[in-house]
């Protein structure tokens, strides 16, 4: 058996496998795909100590990394579906192959809700973006709408409201879901425009975006507005449904840890996107999968 299995190929994936390794002890990672979010994003700015780096780039890094490691196989393009502790943790895979370890640290990342409108798909990265900490910058004196007005799109709006020039804010339902704080702190920004009871119905451009269209629900008329950029802030969700009824998640679905990365399964820790942490971005993850892998070592010399 593994010393150490790590389900999960993104920035904590990484970071616990190359953590465990350089403590001698057997360590695999499996990963359906090796990379994670960043395989996704174009240009990254905020990982400290690199000015500028490409999300593949990054990735590439990762990956030799991981590999500069004897004690680590990887098995990338493997899906994990169960996981159930005996007297070691098994972790089944899609192909059928079946895993044992004695502690496994799940760090399977999450995936942000698409609106699934023409031209999301076709404009990422070409003005459709998803986080406002990575690429707010990115629109600098532009316009940019946010999709979604709940605590985490108006919580974007008012972040982007003081780097951009205009933000819209398209909310769906007719109220704005978010906290009365920051819809007080909302309101009291100039450039902000909120529009409720409004379907997207398309993100529009021609190489990169030019505008969205929305309909009003009560009147069913379609409005265009142009702008250069669309953030799109319906939710994160994380990628842990296969493990349902088995570990404790919160009522957003994400793994509940402690301070050392365990879950309520002895031996299971978890790190990154998939858990309660606060926040989502690389080098939290980074960091809290070198926490958990810590944890699952010290949970080891005393097992
Ligand atoms: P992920 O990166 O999501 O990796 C999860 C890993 O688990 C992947 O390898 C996946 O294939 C694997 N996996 C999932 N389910 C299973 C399963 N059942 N079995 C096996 N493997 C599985 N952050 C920044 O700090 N700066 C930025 O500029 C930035 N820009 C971003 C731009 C975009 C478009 C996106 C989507 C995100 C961006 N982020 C950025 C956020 C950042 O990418 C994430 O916080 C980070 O990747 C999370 O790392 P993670 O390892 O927890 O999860």
């Amino acid at each position: 058996p593994y010393d150490v299995l790590v389900v999960g190929g993104g920035p904590a994936g990484a970071s616990a496998a190359v953590y465990a390794a350089r403590k001698g002890i057997r360590t695999g990672i499996v990963a359906e795909r090796f990379g994670g979010q960043i395989m996704d994003t174009l240009g990254i700015e905020n990982f400290i100590s690199v000015k500028y780096t490409e999300g593949p780039k990054l990735a590439a890094s990762l990956e030799e990394h991981v590999k500069q490691y004897e004690n680590i196989d990887v098995m990338n393009l493997q899906r994990a579906k169960r996981l159930e502790k005996k007297e070691l943790v098994e972790i089944e895979l899609e192909n059928g192959a079946v895993l044992k370890s004695k502690t496994v640290i799940l760090s399977t990342g999450a995936r942000w809700r698409n609106v699934g409108v023409p031209g999301e798909l076709e404009f990422k990265n070409k003005g459709v973006a998803y986080c406002p900490h990575c690429d707010g910058p990115l629109f600098e004196g532009k316009r940019v709408a946010v999709i979604g007005g709940g605590n985490s799109g108006i919580e974007a709006a008012i972040d982007l409201a003081g780097i951009v020039k205009h933000v819209t804010v398209i909310e769906f339902a007719p109220e704005l879901k978010a906290d009365s704080v920051l819809q007080e702190r909302l309101t009291s920004l100039a450039n902000v425009t909120v529009i409720k009871n409004a379907q997207t119905t398309e993100i529009t451009g021609t190489d990169k975006v030019n505008g969205i269209s929305y309909k009003d629900r009560e009147t069913e008329e379609i409005h265009h507005i142009e702008l250069e950029g669309v953030f799109v802030q319906i939710g994160l969700v994380p990628n842990t449904e296969w493990l349902d009824g088995i570990i404790e998640r919160n009522r957003l679905g994400e793994i509940i840890v402690d301070k050392r990365g365990s879950t309520t399964v002895p031996g299971v820790f978890a790190a990154g996107d998939c858990t309660d942490s606060a926040y989502k971005q690389i080098i939290i993850s980074m960091g809290s999968g070198a926490t958990a892998a810590l944890g699952a070592f010290d949970y080891l010399i005393r097992n």
